[in-house]
């Protein structure tokens, strides 16, 4: 399947989409992931990238934009993807279509996570990141067998620089401001489904594997 997961910086939509990839064999199309490993990676993209992504802004859409319509054409993508944290805009959803339309691929529906905002704030300020395979845990719900390394590659996780509070907070405002719009946007075209946000991962995996069951009915 192809879907896009919608929903506020929190909303555990990495969580979820890794699940979901590793037991579906989807690839698990991060904008976040691969603006990381640009800006680590220091390419022309990171460059511009990397200021817009410390204080909580989105990146320009042409640039993230190129990124996923290079990232979908690859060979992993053919038997579905999981696209986390794109669109963000309309701009990027319009972009989207028309791409998907010219690699002659369809999306199947909008997953949206409504997420209530202590559970954003909770959530942020308590992950932890593994800098190798992008893992996330968190410091009690999610939390690694052993305190501060990552379960499969056992390096250091990491806290991001826009995890801290004073981003946080602005990264929520993006949101309702850029982000939101889309929900009405998919609404609209019928491809939207609603899931709640503030579900434990267990849970919100259950209500995952129900909606798609549903959806392939
Ligand atoms: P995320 O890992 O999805 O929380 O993204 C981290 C940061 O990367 C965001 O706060 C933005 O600065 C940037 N970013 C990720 N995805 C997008 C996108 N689709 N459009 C613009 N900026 C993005």
């Amino acid at each position: 399947m192809n879907l896009i997961f919608l929903g506020p910086p929190g909303a555990g939509k990495g969580t979820q989409a890794g699940r979901l990839c590793d037991d579906t064999g989807w690839a698990n199309v991060s904008t976040g992931d691969l603006l990381r490993e640009a800006v680590a990676d220091k390419t022309d993209p990171g460059r511009k990238a990397d200021e817009f992504m410390n204080a909580g802004k989105l990146v320009p859409d042409d640039l993230v934009v190129e990124m996923v319509a290079r990232r979908l054409q690859e060979p992993d993508c053919a038997k579905g993807f999981v696209l986390d944290g794109f669109p963000r805009t309309v701009v990027q959803a319009e972009m989207l279509h028309k791409t998907l339309d010219e690699l002659k691929k369809k999306l199947d529906a909008v997953l949206y996570f409504n997420t209530g905002r202590d559970t954003i704030v909770k959530r942020l300020s308590g992950r932890r990141m593994c800098p190798k395979c992008n893992a996330n845990y968190h410091l009690t719900n999610i939390p690694p067998k052993v305190e501060g390394v990552c379960d499969r590659c056992g390096v250091e996780l990491y806290q991001r620089d826009d995890d801290k509070p004073d981003t946080i907070l602005k990264r929520i405002e993006v949101y309702e401001e850029q982000t939101a719009p889309l929900i009405a946007f998919y609404r609209e075209r019928g491809s939207l489904k609603e899931l709640d946000g503030n579900l434990e991962v267990v849970e919100g995996q259950a209500a995952i594997r129900d909606a798609l069951r549903e959806l392939s009915n």
